[in-house]
């Protein structure tokens, strides 16, 4: 089932969620939770969303970056980006933390914040430990675009959005990034 997507404006997107009981996550209302927000990240189409964006206050969230997103970048963008596909992963009660100081700047966008794009810096390098959709341990480091993805996701959990990072002299429709700032 495809769900509402919350506009930036909706105080959900402000609140910082709470955390899943390790019993919890077993239920069949986390179960289709994740299901139901699955489809909607596909339907969007999204390369990640967050339990916040569709009105549950909840740190949930899932992530998918497909190759046929990334095919839709040249070479080069995807290689600056370091765009690579992202298998659907669920992450439950997750923890971001550095592995580097360095900082990458690209447009970046928010289903949340639906047609617009602006500059904002990331991390290049993070690592993150949660829970799966089975609640089982998981630490993942991530490089590049999954990296951000990683990033923009946990940050909704906190009731931060990508507006707090942008550059605002960057900000842009998404029509007129692909017309001037690609
Ligand atoms: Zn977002």
């Amino acid at each position: 089932m495809k769900l509402k997507i919350a506009q930036v404006g909706e105080p959900v997107l402000r609140q910082k969620a709470r955390q899943i009981a390790a019993d919890e996550i077993n239920t069949p209302s986390v179960q289709q939770l994740i299901e139901f927000m699955r489809e909607t990240m596909h339907d969007a189409p999204g390369v990640g969303l967050a339990a916040p964006q569709i009105g549950q206050s909840l740190q949930l969230i899932v992530i998918e970056d497909r190759q046929e997103y990334i095919d839709r970048l040249s070479e080069t963008e995807a290689k600056e980006r370091g765009r690579v596909p992202v298998p659907f992963q669920v992450l439950i009660n997750p923890i971001l933390t550095a592995k580097t100081h360095a900082n990458a700047e690209f447009h970046e966008g928010c289903l949340s914040f639906a047609g617009f794009v602006g500059l904002v810096p990331r991390l290049t390098s993070v690592k993150v430990e949660g829970l799966n959709e089975k609640g089982q341990p998981v630490v993942i480091e991530a490089d590049g675009w999954y990296a951000r993805i990683l990033q923009h996701e946990i940050d909704h959990l906190h009731g931060v959005l990508c507006i707090d990072h942008m550059k605002l002299h960057s900000l842009t429709t998404y029509e007129n990034y692909q017309k001037f700032w690609r």
